[in-house]
């Protein structure tokens, strides 16, 4: 048993019936879609064309929703549908981010994710989806894959079909029969409007951060007056000539192409996602820059310099999961993680990082604090495996987020093969950084603060590399990922990027490092110098948090 879709486009005729039948049958909320029919205009009076395209789920062979997802809500049925279960949906968003088809939501009654999911519970007493049902055409053709004798199967061998991204690998088993490239390729239109035939486009990043959809019911009509080429109306400027127009990624495109229609697409990370690869960078990379220095004898172990920074490490810690919890959709289910992982799953794994990174500093500060108190003496032999599980572990904290970006194959942009040496020389410079500001507050050796601002130092210079001669110059492997790095560099958050991520983040504390080196790194420049870098750290992973979410998948 292996159930698939077929879409004939040569049937379908827009009447938007699919949408609104998925709809009853499956009590989907207003402003929320499992299926919508995307409609695209191309050519020009009186040579104008509009394409319909039954947009949805497309129940993937290779799904990585159900990869990343922590806890299995999300998951694969022997007979091939991606089901989901609302129950056990913890709603961390991250399917939203591995689906590089923009299928999946957020129920705004259930806070849990949600998608087409074949009309399962239909499919289990032998009826077919509302969809194929209710379709005028016989434009949707549902079925076993594996039945030589099915309907789909017969389609599937008689004709052409397209998917849509097939370069992502997910096998999606959603076939088009004449499907139309501008329809099926995001980002292919060469005219952007504000609205669309019977919907404004939401913006702003409020709970869900719309950002390319209907509005908020979803059915909002709007009147512009005006009408495109082949007669519906126009929500964008006119078209400029037939000479060929400029695409966002840089192409010309031999005629016009407009979205007249689509469904939303929300943005699923804000800004408690950077914030936590800040605090994740700073509570990781203190202990792997101590216990290397202590760890490989490069500076005298000195106890009032491990308290300190023990202390800090497990207080960023803490705020770290506060962050990860606070991002959920429904937090009260955060211990869901532990009690039923999906190992498959780099969240999943990157909690127990987490758990037992926290566990080793927490049981070595214990000890620190007991021989300070004076309840025991520990000696090297003690205090040396604590020391370097914590790098271990530190160095394990610090980059496992590369690899669940990596899972998020909706972001091209993350799926950049320096993150795990990017994040790792972030979290060494975020350690450095915080070791020159509690400097100024706690006792901290004078070995150790020196030590710190080299590597500060050198770290800052290693990381600006990367940035600028790897992340973004380097080129980028979907027209996608170029446009997100375009728009953190030259687009909306080329602020956050320029002003804070490369100059608060590395120009103003080299200068005031400069100024620091002259006092011995003791004054309060050496410790702005960390606060600035901080600061810039976090302007650049929120650029690169929010910048690849912007793009539609859709
Ligand atoms: Fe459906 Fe997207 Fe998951 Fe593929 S990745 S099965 S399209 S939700």
């Amino acid at each position: 048993m292996n159930y698939g879709f077929v879409i004939d486009n040569r049937k379908c005729i827009g009447c938007h019936a699919c949408s609104t039948a998925c709809k009853s049958e499956n009590d989907v909320p207003l402003g929320v879609n499992r299926t919508w029919v995307k409609y695209v205009e191309t050519g020009h009076y009186p040579d104008a064309t509009r394409h319909f395209q039954v947009t949805r789920c497309n129940h993937c062979a290779n799904p990585p929703c159900v990869r990343i997802c922590p806890v299995t809500a999300m998951y694969q049925r022997d007979d091939g549908i991606v089901e989901f279960d609302p129950e056990v949906c913890i709603g961390c968003k991250a399917c939203m981010q591995a689906c590089p088809y923009d299928a999946i939501y957020i129920d705004p009654e259930t806070s849990a994710a949600a998608k087409c999911h074949y009309c399962a519970h239909r499919v289990d007493v032998g009826l077919e989806p509302a969809c194929v049902v209710v379709c005028p055409e016989h434009a949707i053709i549902a079925g076993d894959m594996d039945d030589p004798a099915s309907e789909i199967s017969r389609m599937l061998a008689l004709h052409k079909t397209t998917v849509r991204k097939p370069e992502q690998g997910t096998a999606p088993k959603l076939f088009y029969i004449n499907g139309v490239d501008v329809a099926m390729r995001p980002g292919a239109e060469t005219e952007t409007s504000s609205s669309y035939m019977w919907a404004d486009i939401a913006s702003g990043h409020g709970d869900h951060g719309y950002d390319h959809g209907q509005n908020g019911n979803g059915n909002g009509a709007v009147e512009s007056g005006r009408r495109s080429a082949s007669g519906a109306k126009l929500r964008s400027p006119q078209p400029q000539g037939r000479g060929g127009h400029d695409q966002p990624s840089g192409r010309i495109a031999g005629q016009m192409v407009q979205v007249a229609y689509n469904a939303q697409h929300q943005v699923p990370w804000h800004w408690p996602v950077a914030a936590y690869l800040v605090t994740k960078a700073i509570g990781a990379g203190i202990v792997i820059l101590l216990g290397l220095m202590w760890g490989l004898n490069l500076v005298p172990f000195d106890q009032a310099t491990a308290l300190a920074v023990g202390l800090t490490s497990l207080l960023f810690i803490g705020i770290t999961t506060a962050f990860l919890v606070f991002d959920l959709e429904k937090p009260e289910m955060f211990l869901t993680i532990l009690t039923r992982p999906n190992w498959n799953s780099w969240l999943a794994r990157g909690a127990f990082i987490l758990i037992g990174f926290t566990g080793v500093v927490g049981v070595w500060f214990g000890l620190e604090v007991g021989e300070y108190a004076g309840f025991f003496s520990l000696n090297g032999w003690i205090r040396a495996p604590f020391l370097w599980a914590g790098v271990i572990l530190g160095i394990a904290s610090a980059i496992y987020t590369a690899f669940l970006f990596g899972q998020a194959e909706g972001r091209d942009l993350w799926q950049s093969a320096l993150m795990p040496f990017h994040l790792l020389v972030q979290a060494v410079m975020a350690g450095a950084g915080t070791v020159l500001i509690l400097n100024s507050l706690l006792p901290v050796s004078v070995a150790v603060n020196n030590m710190a601002a080299i590597v500060f130092a050198v770290s800052m210079v290693v990381d600006l590399f990367v940035i600028l001669a790897g992340e973004f110059a380097m080129p980028h492997p979907s027209d996608i990922a170029a446009r997100a790095a375009h728009a953190i560099s030259h687009g909306k958050y080329r602020n956050w990027f320029w002003q804070g991520a490369i100059v608060t983040g590395h120009f103003v504390p080299m200068v005031l490092l400069g100024f620091a080196s002259m006092t011995g790194f003791t004054d309060l420049a050496s410790a702005a110098s960390g606060v600035a870098a901080l600061a810039g750290l976090y302007c650049y992973e929120y650029a690169f948090v929010m910048a690849p979410q912007e793009i539609a998948n859709s």
